[in-house]
C-alpha cells in the first residue's frame, strides 16, 4: 500500500512523459501514429535497452511469442516505472512466466464466446446486441486480454471475421438495435477502412446505436485525429468505451485525444479491469475516476478478471471490488462511480455485483444503511 503513495501524487496531474526514452524522435515523428506503431517494443532485446528485466519477466517474454504478443507503444512504454517490475503499468503490458501457470478454473474462452458467434466474429449473446470482432490487432496487447485465444495472431487459434455474412445477420435479425465494435481495436483500421464497416452498418435501418470499444485513446493516443473525428461523427449515435486502469494512463497526451473525441460528440465511457498491485486499493481508484470525469469520460464498468488461461497473478478477489465500489458511493460524485460486474464463466453475461446497503426488506419496510454506515428504514408503498 505505502508503496502507491508517492508515485500517486503525479499520477493525479495530467502529466506528459514523452518523448522520454526517444529523445531523438521529432516532435512529427512523435505525434504520428505510424511512426508509434512501427517503433513498438516487441522483442526481449527492445525491452532490455531500456529497462531491467526480472528473471520472470525474461522468461515471460520469451514464452508469450506463442501465446499472446508482446507489442508496446512508445507512448505507452514511457509510463512504465523502470526501478519496479511491480508497478502498475509495467505489469498491464510486460509478460512473465505466470501466464504460462494455468490454474485449473482458468480457460481459453472464459465469457464462451465461441458458443455464441452464429457467424465467424460475431458474438450474439443478449436479445438486442452484439460484439462484433473485427481485427485481431491492438495497439500494444494487456497480459489479462479476454481475448488473447484470438488476439495478436500468434496463438493457436485465429479470428476469422466473415463481413459479408455477419452484415447479412444484421440485416435478418431486426431484434438488434446495437452493434459493439471491438476485437482486437478497430481504431487501427485506416479511416477509410473503419468507415466502410460504419457506413454498412448505418444502411441498417434498425441499428440504432453504434460504439467502439477501444484502448487506442490510451495507447496510442496520436491515432485520435481531426479527420478521425470527423469521420467519425457523420456515425451518431455512436459511442466509445475505453479501457484505462490506472490514474497515470491519463496523461496530458490522453486527455487531449479524449477531449477531441467528445468534442466531435462522441459520448464517452470507461472499462477498467480489477487488478493486483494496478488498481486494487480504493486509492488508486478513486484517482483514475475523478481524473476520468476531468477527461469527460464516465466511468462505465468495473471487471473482475475474466479466468483467462494465465491471469492469476492478476487476478484479485471478488471481495475486493465490493471494497473499493464501497469506498467510491458517497464518497464521490456519482458519475464517477463505474458498475462493479463478473462477465460470467461460460458466456452468462455481465453480471452487476454490488455492496449490499439493503440490511431487510419485505413487505412493510425497507432498512438500509448509507455510505456511512448509518440505519434507516422507508415504509413500502403505502396502501
Ligand atoms: C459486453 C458485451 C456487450 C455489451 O454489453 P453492455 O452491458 O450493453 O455494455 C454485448 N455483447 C457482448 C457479447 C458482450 O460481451
Amino acid at each position: 500500500m505505502n508503496r502507491d503513495v508517492p508515485s500517486l501524487e503525479k499520477d493525479r496531474i495530467f502529466y506528459s512523459y514523452a518523448p522520454g526514452h526517444w529523445p531523438e524522435a521529432s516532435r512529427e515523428e512523435w505525434n504520428d501514429w505510424h511512426w508509434q506503431l512501427k517503433n513498438r517494443i516487441t522483442t526481449l532485446q527492445g525491452l532490455q535497452e531500456h529497462l531491467q528485466l526480472s528473471p520472470s519477466e525474461r522468461a515471460g517474454v520469451l514464452l508469450s511469442a506463442h501465446k499472446l504478443a508482446m507489442a508496446i507503444t512508445p507512448h505507452y512504454f514511457n509510463l512504465i516505472e523502470v526501478d519496479d517490475p511491480e508497478g502498475p503499468i509495467r505489469r498491464q503490458v510486460i509478460p512473465r512466466l505466470q501466464e504460462t501457470h494455468h490454474h485449473p478454473s482458468e480457460v481459453a474462452d472464459p465469457c464462451g464466446e465461441d458458443a455464441h458467434m452464429p457467424v465467424p466474429g460475431l458474438v450474439h449473446r443478449y436479445p438486442d446486441r452484439v460484439n462484433f470482432l473485427i481485427t485481431d490487432r491492438c495497439a500494444a496487447y494487456c497480459r489479462y486480454c479476454t481475448r488473447s485465444r484470438v488476439v495478436s495472431g500468434v496463438g493457436e487459434q485465429e479470428l476469422h471475421t466473415e463481413f459479408e455474412e455477419a452484415f447479412s445477420y444484421l440485416q435478418e435479425h431486426r431484434e438488434i438495435r446495437d452493434v459493439l465494435l471491438s476485437g482486437g481495436d478497430p481504431l487501427l483500421f485506416s479511416d477509410d477502412k473503419l468507415e466502410k464497416i460504419l457506413s454498412r452498418l448505418r444502411s441498417i435501418p434498425h441499428l440504432e446505436f453504434l460504439r467502439i470499444g477501444t484502448r487506442v485513446p490510451i495507447f496510442l493516443p496520436q491515432r485520435i485525429t481531426t479527420s478521425l473525428c470527423q469521420m467519425l461523427q457523420k456515425y451518431h449515435p455512436l459511442w466509445m468505451s475505453v479501457h484505462t486502469n490506472h490514474p497515470r494512463e491519463l496523461t496530458l497526451e490522453v486527455k487531449e485525444a479524449l477531449e477531441k473525441l467528445a468534442n466531435h460528440g462522441i459520448p464517452l465511457g470507461n472499462q477498467s479491469v480489477l487488478l493486483s498491485k494496478v488498481n486494487d486499493s480504493t486509492e488508486v481508484m478513486r484517482a483514475l475516476v475523478q481524473k476520468l470525469l476531468q477527461c469527460r469520460v464516465r466511468p462505465y464498468y468495473l471487471y473482475q478478471c475474466d479466468l483467462i488461461e494465465g491471469s492469476a497473478h492478476l487476478r484479485t478477489s471478488v471481495a475486493e471490488g465490493i471494497k473499493i465500489i464501497e469506498g467510491l458511493r458517497g464518497h464521490t460524485s456519482g458519475y464517477a462511480i463505474p458498475q462493479f460486474v463478473i462477465d460470467a464463466p461460460g458466456g452468462g453475461g455481465k453480471v452487476p455485483i454490488n455492496p449490499s446497503y439493503v440490511l431487510s426488506h419485505d413487505q412493510e419496510k425497507i432498512v438500509f444503511r448509507n455510505y456511512e454506515g448509518k440505519i434507516f428504514e422507508c415504509p413500502e408503498i403505502a396502501q
